[in-house]
């Protein structure tokens, strides 16, 4: 049986039972360097062998995800790109609040209209006016307690 990239790289003989054979093919050595390098075979064997094996391609592609980040950036390693997207994550939460806030505005404005169609105002004689509730005073917040329970689920 050929060597798999991880026992060929420790001069080690590879068996079927090698838990880094499907993982690191002898084809593809340098995705085994960059994850050696960081977090070293040893440990990179204990976090496999405490898996079931459907978890294991999952946790590899992590590591070299991890792995290759942390060598262009040993300081930060994922943390820049977890920040990044935690910032996108609030950024994108902002404009869907307010997107969801125009879609309750029209759907409001929508009833007012159709309650002036369908004769759902009033008359005191001077003023002709609407039941429905205006909408020129909500903010992102009335809207984001409106839409809490859709987010919830
Ligand atoms: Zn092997």
């Amino acid at each position: 049986m050929a060597r798999c990239a991880g026992c060929k790289r420790h001069r080690k003989k590879c068996s079927e039972r090698c838990v880094l054979a499907p993982h690191f093919p002898s084809t593809d050595p340098h995705k085994f360097e960059i994850v050696h390098r960081v977090f070293g075979t040893r440990h990179i064997l204990k976090t496999l062998q405490g898996m079931e094996a459907d978890q294991r391609i999952d946790a590899v592609n992590s590591m070299v995800y991890e792995a290759s980040i942390r060598l262009k950036d040993p300081v930060h390693g994922c943390a820049t790109q977890v920040q990044q997207l935690q910032k996108q994550i609030v950024e994108l939460k902002s404009q869907l609040a307010a997107t969801q806030a125009e879609v309750v505005k029209k759907s409001l404005e929508k009833d007012e209209l159709l309650a002036l169609l369908i004769g759902g105002y009033q008359n005191d004689g001077e003023h002709v006016f609407c039941e429905v509730q205006t909408t020129d005073n909500l903010t992102v917040d009335d809207v984001e307690e409106l839409w809490k329970p859709l987010w919830e689920e």
